[in-house]
């Protein structure tokens, strides 16, 4: 037994490899729950309708579908379905992913529809075994591993990598526009 960093209570609390908090059970899930309907607020998607939830195949498509279950389960804009109407991609393969692209030249967007934005599939599969939910997280290939070896020396690395990947974008955004007004004000 120890004091959870969040209630402050003593409970059993168990720590996560990218964080220095420790948690509670409760804390924690209610913690992931709340980055889940952020990014669900923030996606847009509410305002367009209803959303469309799918269990999916894999541990992080399983439990988004859980937790929109949860909190939305009862409202009319929640729609199970066999197709979910947002993304699951925890930060590892997006960062992953963001990598690659780099390499072969291309900058990878962050979706605002991906609803686990900023979540690591640590904190995933930690919920999944507390919640029971069955299921395996996704292979996130070759730069992941390498990534992943990195991640002993510095274990936000993923986390660094999705906020540069957010900045590198805003910064092409921003430059877009200028370049836009710059146009206008020749013409
Ligand atoms: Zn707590």
């Amino acid at each position: 037994m120890s004091v959870c960093g969040v209630c402050r209570k003593r409970r059993q609390v168990f720590r996560l490899g990218f964080s220095p908090c420790a948690f509670c059970e409760d804390c924690f899930s209610k913690n992931l729950e709340r980055k889940i309907l952020r990014n669900l607020r923030r996606s847009g998607l509410l305002k367009k309708g209803r959303i469309e939830a799918s269990l999916g195949t894999t541990l992080e498509q399983a439990v988004v579908f859980y937790v929109l279950k949860k909190h939305l389960g009862r409202s009319p804009k929640f729609a199970e379905s066999k197709k979910s109407s947002y993304l699951a991609e925890p930060v590892e393969s997006f960062s992953s992913r963001f990598i690659s692209g780099f390499i072969e030249g291309a900058i990878l967007k962050p979706s605002s529809k991906n609803l686990l934005w900023l979540c690591s599939a640590e904190e995933i599969k930690k919920y999944a075994e507390l919640k029971k939910i069955p299921g395996k997280i996704s292979n996130y290939g070759k730069i992941f591993h390498i990534l992943s070896e990195t991640k002993k020396k510095d274990p936000a690395i993923f986390f660094s990598i999705a906020r540069s990947a957010e900045k590198i974008n805003e910064s092409i955004g921003s430059g877009r526009e200028k370049k836009g007004k710059e146009k206008k004000s020749c013409s």
